[in-house]
């Protein structure tokens, strides 16, 4: 059964989180957060628009405003899905770390589960504070084309270099009692920089975003301009 939103901040809850730059949400996000909150039971996912990315160009970055919009309209009809705006209301680069230290006390007895596509986990040692990160919660990794799960264990490595990990069952046991989940589900062959490039060459994206977000793309005339070589 569906958690009432007050519940849910108040309650003992499984929360799952995805964080991105949502440059637009697309199919390819909502349908791994409903996977993994399947797989999970979560009771809630939150989608985290991030403000200003760290470690991303700003050049073809529609406005926080705009793409925290897409993110609503993709999600308003899931019951489990919610939006915080968080990022938007703290200047500076969006740290994931000063994110969820601040969600806590809005979320006091939630437990935190990150969702994140294997290609971003491998970035973590470049993220702010890592080795906190892995104190405050789970990470849910995805699997993204052209990466496999082996990977995983690298990139762990490169936060603690002297830590002796091991995967079992898909799972990395971290020395604070969190855990990293590899979560193999069917993950869309879809990304936010494909849409850009296809708007750009005025060329459908439909079935790849959602109708709403795809008429907001065309109504502001985002990505037009773009200037995108990523695949
Ligand atoms: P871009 O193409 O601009 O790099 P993106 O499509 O990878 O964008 P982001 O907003 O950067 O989207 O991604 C947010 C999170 O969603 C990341 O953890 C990323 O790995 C994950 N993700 C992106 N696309 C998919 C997908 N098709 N399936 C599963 N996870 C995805």
């Amino acid at each position: 059964m569906v958690k009432g939103k007050s519940e849910i901040k108040r309650g003992a809850v499984k929360l799952g989180i995805v964080g991105g730059t949502f440059n637009p949400i697309h199919l390819g996000h909502l349908r791994a957060a409903e996977e993994i909150r399947e797989e999970l039971r979560l009771d809630e996912v939150l989608f985290i628009p991030s403000n200003i990315p760290p470690h991303r160009p700003l050049e073809s970055l529609v406005p926080f405003f705009h793409r925290y919009q897409m993110v609503k309209m993709a999600t308003v009809d899931n019951p489990y899905f919610a939006v915080s705006g968080i990022e938007g209301k703290r200047p500076g680069k969006s740290y994931t770390i000063d994110t969820l230290k601040a969600l806590y006390p809005e979320y006091p007895n939630a437990v935190f589960y990150f969702i994140i596509g294997l290609d971003a986990f491998l970035e973590i040692n470049t993220w702010k504070k890592p080795q906190e990160l892995f104190k405050l919660t789970h990470f849910v990794v995805i699997p993204r084309k052209g990466f496999g799960k082996k990977q995983i264990l690298h990139a762990v490595k490169t936060v603690y270099p002297h830590l002796n990990v091991k995967m079992q069952q898909d799972i990395i046991q971290m020395p604070h009692g969190k855990n990293i989940h590899f979560c193999p589900i069917s993950s869309l062959d879809i990304s936010a920089t494909q849409i850009r490039n296809l708007v750009k060459a005025n060329k459908s994206i439909r079935y790849l975003v959602p109708r709403a977000v795809e008429e907001y793309i065309y109504q502001n005339g985002f990505y037009r301009g773009d200037d995108e070589t990523k695949d």
